[in-house]
């Protein structure tokens, strides 16, 4: 049987035909110039970035969640007034509309591919906004999706941008494939959210020929052509076994019974709903920079308090593990530089580094927090990014506590802090890993690039390594990168030592499945068969050996 392989980074299994999306929207011709005036024609191009960022802030709202943040930054792109500048200019110097567009979103583009790794990603964001304003302009429509295809089919393509995706939903799409994109890539994230499996990084995935019937496992990231009746059978089969979300309920427990409490990841308030319709036992990781992002100036310390009360008050009586601000290397904000032009971003002065420089900014936040948590009972904890010293986790400790906010924690993403991680439990009181940045850094491999995206994979021994060393030191450790919304790991990490677990709101009802029907002893087991292994393949092989009933795939 002809496969495909890529990154499995929404877990699950789908079945459909393939449904190939093209976006080629033709480049308009160098050199074409309008009729001649250049006020209309400037008015012309300005028209069709607002209906185009119209259109995004529209299906955004409709969206909400994950897809309305992400559709909101591409609105602001076509409303960028410097753009517009650009484009007026180079109409005014006798440019076409459309040629004009296209060369002002060049001229942005270049300098964003320049940039830091967040920014750079946004490059895609950035020329779907343009084919869209051009599509407009020329009345060429853009390619759309098939409307009611009978059947839910599997959407490739070479990656899919945020527009596309947003408005969809698993009644109608079977599974995701793309060939670019990584497991933290808007398609990986959507997907997730909306509980439809994919497989990014797909080499051949656009050579496909459209209406080939395609099984996508979502966890293993294999796609397989034209599979037999019985392959389809066993393995959609298999993928619902591994979770059906709705057989177990109640707190997060192993089979004989030890409780892992089940977090969600959540990015602000919108978020909320998502987490308690999964039946999350409390926030494991808030992400507090989407409150900081697009804004010249920090919020004020009333907007702060507003919000992050907003979520507190959403879980009465459960954990809420507040991240505070992690800024620079991929979400560089304009108040938070650091002190030189950084040549390595993701290895700069991120997370607490930038703290070291504007310090304020962090009081404000812990006091903003602590101000938010008075009259609710959540139990309110924070934590700091990027930490990878004792001192940096000592001084982070110390000032939480100064504002008043006794469980203070440090996150697990470097190397360094992991494997020190007996100095840094003497001066903080939890640790949350971030496999994410853990990985990134374990690996010397940009998490955004996406040839390099099977180092993202939580199951290369080294990480679980790192994990496992974490977790003996002796402090509470909870998991919040990616590698908790696969199943079979979250029995790993269990294994591993972790005592609590979080992942985007739709994993939850997964992992609570695959915690439920194996023993803590089956978690060690599979861990330490793990751990033996040499290849993050075989790791994964020799984990499942021990886990009965999730997908061997
Ligand atoms: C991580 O690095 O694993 C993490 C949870 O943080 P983020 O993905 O926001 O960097
Ligand atoms: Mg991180």
């Amino acid at each position: 049987m002809e496969t495909l392989t890529g990154a499995g980074v929404s877990p699950g299994a789908g079945y459909g035909a393939a449904f190939l999306l093209r976006v080629t929207i033709p480049e308009p011709p160098a050199g074409a110039r309008h009729d001649g005036d250049p006020v209309a024609e400037t008015a012309r191009a300005e028209a069709a970035l607002a209906r185009v960022a119209a259109m995004l802030g529209e299906r955004g709202a409709a969206c909400g969640g994950e897809a309305e943040e992400v559709l909101r930054a591409q609105a602001l792109m076509a409303r960028d007034p410097a753009l517009s500048a650009e484009v007026a200019g180079l109409v005014d110097a006798g440019v076409a509309a459309e040629r004009a567009v296209y060369d002002a979103f060049l001229r942005f583009r270049d300098e964003l591919a320049e940039g830091d790794g967040y920014v750079a990603e946004r490059v895609a964001d950035l020329d779907d906004v343009r084919d869209r304003v051009i599509a407009e302009l020329t009345g060429v429509p853009m390619p759309g999706l098939p409307g009611e295809a009978g059947a839910p089919y599997v959407l490739v393509a070479h990656d899919l941008s945020p527009a596309d995706t947003a408005t969809l939903s698993r009644e109608v799409v079977a599974a995701f494939v793309t060939e670019r994109g990584g497991p933290t890539s808007h398609t990986a994230i959507l997907a997730r959210a909306m509980g439809v499996p994919a497989v990014v990084a797909c080499a051949g995935a656009t050579g496909l020929v459209n209406g080939t019937m395609v099984l996508v496992d979502g966890t293993s990231g294999v796609v397989t052509l034209a599979p037999g009746e019985e392959e389809v059978r066993s393995r959609l089969a298999d993928a619902g076994a591994a979770a059906e979300p709705a057989a177990v309920t109640g707190p997060g427990r192993t089979a004989d019974g030890h409780r892992v409490p089940l977090l969600a990841n959540i990015g602000g308030p919108h978020e909320v709903a998502a987490a308690l319709e999964n039946g999350a036992e409390g926030v494991g990781l808030y992400r507090t920079e989407f409150l900081f992002l697009e804004r010249e100036e920090p919020p004020s310390l009333e907007e702060q308090v507003e919000v992050y009360r907003e979520v507190l008050a959403a879980f009465p009586g459960a954990p809420v593990v507040v991240r505070v601000l992690d800024a620079g290397a991929d979400k560089p904000l304009p108040f938070l530089r650091p002190t030189a032009p950084e040549p390595n971003p993701a290895l700069g002065e991120r997370g607490i580094r930038l703290f070291r420089v504007y310090p304020d900014i962090l009081t404000t936040q812990l006091e903003a927090l602590a101000r938010a948590a008075e009259g609710t009972t959540a139990r309110l904890q924070v934590m700091a990014p990027m930490i990878s010293t004792p001192d940096e986790a000592a001084w982070f400790t110390a000032l939480a506590r100064d504002a008043g906010l006794a469980d203070a924690g440090v996150m697990i993403e470097v190397p360094a802090a992991a494997l020190r991680a007996a100095d840094l439990a003497e001066r903080t009181g939890f640790f949350s890993v971030g496999t994410n940045d853990l990985s990134q850094y374990t690996f010397a491999a940009d998490r955004q690039f996406p040839s390099l995206s099977p180092f993202q994979t939580p199951w290369h021994p080294a990480l679980l390594d790192l994990v496992a060393l974490t977790a003996k030191a002796g402090l509470p450790t909870g998991i919040c990168g990616e590698a908790a919304a696969d199943p079979a790991m979250a029995c790993v990490l269990v294994g591993l030592g972790a005592t609590t677990l979080s992942m985007t709101p739709t994993a939850v009802p997964w992992t609570r499945t695959a915690l439920a029907r194996h023993t803590t002893s089956d978690c060690h087991a599979a861990a330490t068969a793990a751990r033996r292994a040499v290849t993050p393949e075989d790791a994964r092989r020799a984990a499942l050996a021990h886990l009965p009933g999730l997908p061997a795939s």
